[in-house]
């Protein structure tokens, strides 16, 4: 299995073969997930450094739980109450973690391309863990890998992508991945929070969520991303849910067999009702936390084979 990258910065690099690669690989990982013991060796003597600069809960956790499964040797770095708060560049933390020798450093950031610039300064594979609005790599495997489990194919399908669009480095990944597989994707939100210019990238783009949905397959909901505003951009949330939110209603419109997936974090009654969010018949949000650590476990293998065969 061959996966030509030595870090993982976004879904932009990735071919549609590398794509296929790792969710097959990601596919025996939650086997061995489910399983009682639940452990494997493929990163066994390596170190892996989480470095969040932002506040994370389940991407976090999930890389935690995807290197210990494993077998790596896994640190949290605090990053909060780091050196970072006394000053100390992000350049110069990454020089101090690198002579700690890591093998694997996952790294979220509030800036777009802090994560590749990081890169460029290790001498360990990196896993960008979201960089501010650009990119979320490892979000928009595991949201393929679901849609491919619940569809039996990740291809030719009417995917809905709604919401806060231009904040959202989720929606970026998955328009990139998606399109690598050849689906028809349709963006639907309020125009302030739709990036200027994002239909000359092949998309369909909607204001109106009863249009946008009609014969979707897939309908992907988007949180408000309210730190990455610094203005008014929806009259209010009570006016946002009743456009915009996704409600029994508006998901009558897409094809009956629609699923219904969400990031996470979930702002229920702002942009999904939350007895869809928990309807099992419709929703796979709880999937898409389960292939997360499945999708982490596997672009860790590979990109720890490239480096050890690199050393050998
Ligand atoms: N957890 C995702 C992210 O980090 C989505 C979100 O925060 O809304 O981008």
């Amino acid at each position: 299995m061959s996966f030509p990258h030595r870090h993982l910065l976004g879904i932009e690099q990735l071919a549609p073969r590398d794509i296929v690669a790792l969710l097959d690989l990601a596919e025996t990982y939650v086997d061995l997930s489910r399983s009682r013991g639940k452990h494997s060796d493929a990163l066994s003597g390596l170190t892996q450094i989480n470095m969040f600069f932002e506040n994370s809960t389940r991407t976090q956790a999930s890389f935690e739980l995807a290197g210990q499964r494993l077998g790596a040797d896994v640190m949290n770095m605090a990053m909060q109450a780091s050196s970072i708060k006394k000053g100390e560049t992000l350049i110069d933390t990454a020089l101090t973690l690198n002579a700690m020798r890591p093998d694997l450093l996952v790294v979220r950031h509030p800036h777009s391309g802090a994560v590749a610039l990081l890169a460029q300064k290790v001498n360990c594979a990196v896993l960008n863990a979201g960089d501010g609005r650009h990119e979320h790599p490892t979000q928009a495997l595991l949201d393929a890998l679901t849609i491919r489990r619940a569809k039996g194919r990740l291809h030719r399908l009417v995917i809905a992508i709604c919401g806060d669009i231009a904040h959202s480095r989720v929606a970026r990944s998955n328009l990139l991945l998606l399109g690598k597989m050849e689906n028809r994707i349709r963006l639907i939100g309020p125009p302030t929070l739709m990036p200027s210019g994002i239909g000359e990238f092949g998309v369909e783009v909607y204001d109106d969520m009863r249009e946008g949905l009609k014969d979707a397959d897939v309908v992907m909901m988007l949180r408000l991303q309210k730190e990455r505003m610094d203005g008014g951009f929806i009259p209010s949330e009570r006016e946002y849910f009743h456009r915009y939110g996704l409600d029994r209603d508006k998901l009558a419109l897409a094809k009956p067999d629609a699923i219904v997936m969400h990031p996470g974090p979930m702002n229920r009654g702002v942009e999904i009702d939350g007895t869809i969010a928990d309807d099992i018949n419709r929703s796979v949000i709880q999937d898409q936390v389960e292939m997360g650590v499945a999708v982490r476990m596997a672009a860790m293998d590979l990109l720890a084979r490239n480096l050890r065969a690199e050393a050998a």
